[in-house]
């Protein structure tokens, strides 16, 4: 979507906020798709006033864009510094902080418990919204409160951790809610403890994952006491491809944008796969991957 009125674009210079025309949500995601629009920072009131649509973009690591022109503009937040607080086993995190970093950072001073998150990539506010988790831990456990902006009452709001139900890939918070800052509360462990755990998994993740290639982690959740990648190896579909969409022959879970693939072949091998299991396994697989359609 275009901002084209100029009092509303010379409305955002007086607030001293910077519009990017334009821009390209293929160059912001992992997965290489997406279609274009314009992007703004922290302007949710002015923009609910105006009945502006928006979306908010973390690190673009878990979301597959619809091509062509948008009908949103999209909310990025910037990060302050420092990002990161520690105040005893407390880390007072900026929803905008590389979640990576955060969790070295938390390392260094000797706060565990996130070593599987170590390779995920995106920001604390994605990973706050999905629930991300990897080798048998998950953010919410550790999260005791979430300061976010709750959309539909227009006002910033804090919210214990124990008001938030963080399920497998899955929160109670809003769709419109933006997350803002999170308060974790992490086990103290030395730090060489803290790095063997967190040398493991990079260690799991490089041998299973395609790193180097343009993903968005997996497409798919794992069905209860099934694993969806497994599935899909099961039914010979490692290099299936729709145009350069292509399921990858490491991790069947995983598809990469292998060159140039648009958000529509995306999805046509998104739905080929999910019918075929579906036929197979009689399971219908739920996205874990986030679909913006326009
Ligand atoms: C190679 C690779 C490996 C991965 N491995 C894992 C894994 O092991 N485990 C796992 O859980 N995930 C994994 N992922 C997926 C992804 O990295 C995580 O889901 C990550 O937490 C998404 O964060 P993000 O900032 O990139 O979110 P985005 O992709 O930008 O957004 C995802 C969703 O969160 C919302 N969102 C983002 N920021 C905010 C905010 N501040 N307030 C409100 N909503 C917000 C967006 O609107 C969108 O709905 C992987 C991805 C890749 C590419």
């Amino acid at each position: 979507m275009r901002i084209e009125d100029p009092k509303l674009a010379a409305g955002f210079l007086e607030l001293g906020v910077q519009l990017q025309h334009g821009a390209s949500l293929c160059d912001l995601t992992s997965l290489g798709i997406g279609g274009t629009t314009d992007l703004l920072p922290d302007l949710l009131n002015l923009l609910d006033a105006q009945g502006i649509p928006h979306k908010f973009l973390g690190g673009g690591s878990n979301l597959l864009v619809e091509d062509d022109e948008l009908p949103w503009v999209v909310l990025q937040l910037a990060a302050p510094r420092p990002d990161i607080v520690l105040e005893g086993n407390f880390a007072h995190v900026d929803a905008a902080a590389d979640l990576g970093r955060t969790v070295t950072y938390c390392a260094k001073n000797d706060l565990g418990g996130m070593e599987g998150l170590i390779g995920v990539p995106g920001t604390v506010g994605g990973a706050l919204r999905m629930n991300a988790g990897a080798y048998g831990m998950q953010i919410g456990t550790y999260v005791r409160e979430v300061k976010l902006y709750r959309s539909a009452a227009r006002k910033i709001e804090t919210l214990r951790g124990d008001q938030i139900s963080f399920e497998y890939r899955h929160t109670s918070f809003a769709p419109d809610d933006m997350m803002l800052s999170v308060k974790l509360e992490l086990p103290s462990k030395p730090y060489p403890e803290i790095l063997k755990g967190i040398r493991i998994c990079n260690e799991k993740r490089r041998a299973s994952q395609p790193l180097g290639q343009k993903s968005a982690g997996c497409i798919f959740k794992n069905p209860p006491g099934a694993s969806a990648g497994r599935m899909i190896d099961e039914l010979g579909l490692k290099s299936l491809s729709v145009g350069d969409a292509r399921v990858n022959d490491r991790h069947a879970n995983f598809f990469v944008n292998a060159g140039r693939a648009s958000a529509k072949d995306m999805l046509a091998l998104i739905s080929d796969v999910r019918e075929r299991v579906r036929k197979s396994f009689g399971v219908i697989l739920e996205f874990e991957v986030v679909v913006w359609n326009a």
